[in-house]
């Protein structure tokens, strides 16, 4: 029996360069492959680590040319890279995940309609291409409603929260800007004990494995903390699985997924949305559990075996946003985090700290929850004061 794997000394590629693109491509290099880069930013973090680097736009015709005579297999740590590029690819090497996933996944409203015709339990939504559609949708699904453009949107951006019929007159202003997006999707509310989400990682044979749930805590969209294991019973553990695996299975989706969940105040489970990719409430797995997400995402892209998910010990991992990363950048700072026990820093290199963006990550780890939930809160409490 011949077995079809992508051999170590092979170049795998990736679409996107952040910090994503970047985590992948150090576990490539670790596990003893090339990487191709393709980030447009010639700052993005990935190219640092990159053997080839392309930073034209991805609609360059003769970078796809050379992308494709280098690379053996090629990955997304972004889900917007353009699907033509995407298909246009696949004809010539492995696509993982697909373009026709990517197509699905990367609009908000053909992700809701998929899920949805599937009987997967999302949140009851309505499509609006104009202020007249807005206000049916209103009317149907009863303020309040979260309005999110179909594409483009990532940390909470593109995302509009209407309290009251009345607020719609704001987004109708917004919508008739030159430029905004012409398709949009609302959603009703949900109001919601916890967010959950689950990784899958599912080869092309439909092997799959399960990460642990986690719970993910949001500060005006985005993710601010994850915790491992996420405080749920059983059941609701298994439930949150179970969905997640079938909407992956369902798009027979091959690659790295994020299934994220909001576990409402009544006790169902919707699905919010799905990444093809690693995510960022995955990033503990790189310090407590034995296989990565980027290792996976370099296995199944490199049609390797999967890997375990066995979880080593409690976790709280805590994004470094904007200004906050100056609180490990100063002698005082980065001493004290070090000086914490099971405290792992990670930086991703960005010259530029904007609001919002993210700069870094710090895990908590250790061998008690309520230790390492203690550690992360006190230096969530300093963040805020020593930004
Ligand atoms: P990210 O890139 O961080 O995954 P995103 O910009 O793609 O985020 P969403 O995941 O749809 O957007 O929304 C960001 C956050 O906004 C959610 O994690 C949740 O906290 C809140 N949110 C989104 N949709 C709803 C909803 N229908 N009801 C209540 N809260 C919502
Ligand atoms: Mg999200």
């Amino acid at each position: 029996m011949t077995i079809r794997i992508l051999e170590p000394g092979a170049v795998v590629g990736v679409l996107g360069g952040g910090q994503l693109g970047a985590m992948f491509a150090s576990a490539a290099r670790r596990m003893g492959y090339h990487v191709a880069v393709w980030d447009p930013d010639i700052d993005a973090p990935a190219h640092q680590i990159a053997t080839h680097s392309f930073s034209t736009a991805f609609s360059d015709l003769s970078s796809r040319e050379q992308f494709a005579n280098i690379v053996q297999a090629t990955t997304v740590e972004w889900e917007n890279v353009p699907a033509e590029l995407c298909r246009w690819l696949e004809e010539r090497c492995p696509m993982r995940p697909s373009s026709k996933v990517l197509s699905t996944l990367q609009d908000r409203i053909a992700q809701k309609q998929f899920l949805s015709s599937r009987q997967l339990p999302v949140a009851p939504f309505a499509m609006v291409e104009s202020g007249d559609q807005l206000a049916e949708a209103i009317a149907r699904l009863g303020c309040p409603v979260v309005c999110k453009t179909a594409t483009s949107g990532y940390d909470g951006r593109g995302q509009w929260i209407l309290r009251t019929p009345a607020d719609a007159k704001q987004l109708e202003t917004i919508m008739k800007q030159p430029g905004s997006s012409q398709r949009w999707i609302v959603e009703r509310f949900i109001v919601f004990a916890r967010e959950l989400s689950v990784l899958v990682v599912r080869n092309e044979g439909g092997e799959f494995r399960l990460y642990p749930v986690v719970e993910n805590w949001h500060e005006q969209g985005i993710l601010r903390a994850t915790c491992v294991p996420a405080s749920i019973d059983s059941g609701i553990a298994e439930r949150a699985k179970e969905v997640s695996l079938q909407a992956v299975a369902a798009l027979q989706g091959v690659g790295v997924f994020c299934v994220e969940l909001f576990h409402t105040t009544d006790g169902d489970l919707l699905i919010n949305e799905i990444a093809p990719r690693p995510h960022n409430s995955g990033h503990y797995t790189l310090d407590v559990c034995s296989v990565s997400q980027f290792e996976q995402q370099v296995r199944v892209t490199c049609d390797l075996p999967l890997g375990e998910t066995r979880l080593l010990g409690p976790a709280v991992m805590v994004n470094l946003i904007g200004e906050e990363v100056r609180s490990v950048m100063s002698a005082e700072g980065c001493s004290n985090l070090h000086s914490t026990p099971g405290a792992v820093l990670h930086l991703y290199g960005k010259q530029m700290i904007r609001p919002g963006r993210k700069m870094g990550h710090v895990t908590f780890t250790g061998p008690q929850e309520e230790l390492v939930a203690a550690a992360a809160q006190k230096f969530m409490v300093n963040l805020g004061t020593s930004a």
